[in-house]
């Protein structure tokens, strides 16, 4: 395999680090700079219990004897990072070797290394809270076949090594980060951001539901579970995340809805990411007669997060209707930037231009508001809203010319009732049951047109 090659893997290694992107190889010593990293570091311990939400699975890196491990699952049981003086440390625990990429992306700072697809087995804390250079770590399923892990630093770093480290039983994917000028990171960001862009074309096939056009002319609803694969969206303090809840009552809806009467879509159907573009266009491409994306929010202060609770729907304005919800969007419009895509500005994105589009715009958030009174009020009766439960920001996802928007925050991941309830299955089976309910009052006036 590559590992044969020996100095010319290093040769190509050097030419690699200077178009961006370092390749990594069993067994091969990575050439970062000028630097010849040697492979003599033990691999690192891994002792604590994997997340919750991540189903155990008993394959891992069974035998260290094999040498014919090439079908065995792909599994990352650990994470450290580790700071010493000006050098942050960070690892990943493999259960086998892997060809990594990895470069570089700013606004804000992040390091993005992309690999074939593992299971994340990784204990929860390391990469939660900043440490040294790192202020966060993502990871996870970014397209099929892929994982990426995106690591979003405090400022500008240089990545002064790579290197991976064969252990007994594990392999270490190691990098270790230095702080570096706002220019240097920039120089190294802009030849490396043509890889991030060439991402783009291939999130299509990970998407569950093709685009075509409504299929007998039943009324087209496109059910939106937010954040999926590496994006977890909020998690709660007990590790239940965002993405899952979102998608367990998607599905309930989608069996609560008559599939004879709506032609229901998904934009995912399984923990997948998909990025925001994707879901409008996925809308539009299906003629969508109405779009409900599911979210859960989060507060971050402690003292606050025992006391908001309740779900929030929204509708589209480019003006928030205040901080809370402006800054709500801001966090829900991140998405594809924490999953390592470059930020795309939503003016020179698809945005509506011509005066006859902004009248159909107006038009069909018009019909959002409807749809946002009707299902406030079967909410209400079914006593799930918070305070002050109809809002409207500028969310990426509800930006849709001919189809009627909505978000709606189920509730807030970060208050200890809702979470608990979220994870019923009881609960997400009602709370899909009373969206269910309003979509048909909406659908019954709105379907023909
Ligand atoms: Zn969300």
């Amino acid at each position: 395999m590559i590992a044969s090659f020996g100095k010319q893997v290093v040769n190509l290694a050097r030419w690699v680090v200077m178009c961006g992107i370092l390749v990594f190889a069993k067994n091969v010593p990575v050439v970062v700079g000028q630097t010849v990293i040697a492979k003599t570091v033990a691999p690192p311990a891994v002792s604590a219990p994997p997340l919750a939400r991540v189903p155990a699975e008993p394959a891992a890196p069974a035998a260290a004897d094999a040498g014919d491990t090439t079908d065995a699952p792909l599994v990352v049981s650990g994470l450290e990072i580790d700071e010493r003086s000006s050098t942050t440390t960070f690892t990943l625990a493999l259960s086998k070797s892997i060809e990594a990429h990895i470069f570089t992306l700013a606004d804000p700072y992040r390091i993005v290394i992309d690999m074939p697809e593992v299971a994340f087995h990784v204990p929860a804390g390391p990469g939660q809270d900043r440490k040294g250079l790192i202020a966060a770590v993502r990871y996870g399923l970014f397209a099929a076949g892929r994982s990426r892990v995106v690591i979003t630093t405090l400022g500008p770093v240089r990545v002064a090594r790579f290197e991976t480290v064969e252990g007994p039983t594990l392999v270490a994917l190691r990098l270790e980060l230095v702080p570096t000028g706002v220019d240097e990171f920039a120089a190294q960001a802009t030849t490396r951001q043509a890889a991030a862009a060439t991402l783009r074309p291939t999130l299509g096939p990970s998407t569950p539901e093709p685009a075509r056009q409504p299929a007998g002319g039943k009324f087209v609803i496109m059910i939106d579970p937010g954040h999926g694969g590496i994006d977890a969206g909020a998690v709660s303090a007990d590790q239940a995340a965002e993405k899952d809840v979102v998608l367990a009552v998607a599905l309930q809806l989608r069996s609560a809805l008559d599939s004879k009467r709506y032609d229901v879509r998904m934009t995912r159907v399984s923990d997948t990411f998909v990025s925001l573009d994707k879901r409008v266009a996925l809308s539009e491409a299906a003629g969508a007669g109405l779009f409900v994306s599911l979210h859960a929010d989060a507060v971050e202060d402690a003292a606050l997060a025992r006391s908001v609770r309740g779900a929030t729907v929204y509708t589209l304005s480019e003006r928030a209707s205040n901080d809370v919800a402006r800054a709500l969007a801001d966090k829900e419009n991140a998405a594809d930037v924490d999953a390592g895509l470059v930020a795309v500005d939503a003016a020179e994105h698809g945005q509506v231009n011509t005066i006859l589009a902004d009248l159909a715009k107006r038009e069909t958030q018009g019909f959002s508001a409807q749809f946002q009174h009707i299902l406030v009020e079967r909410m209400r009766i079914a006593n799930m809203l918070g305070r002050d439960p109809s809002r409207a920001a500028a969310f990426r996802v509800l930006r849709q010319a001919q189809t009627p928007t909505v978000l709606i925050e189920l509730g807030f991941i970060s208050h200890p009732v809702d979470a608990a309830q979220m994870r019923l299955v009881d609960w997400q089976k009602r709370t899909a049951a009373t969206i269910a309910a309003a979509i048909d009052a909406y659908a019954a006036v709105h379907s023909g047109r």
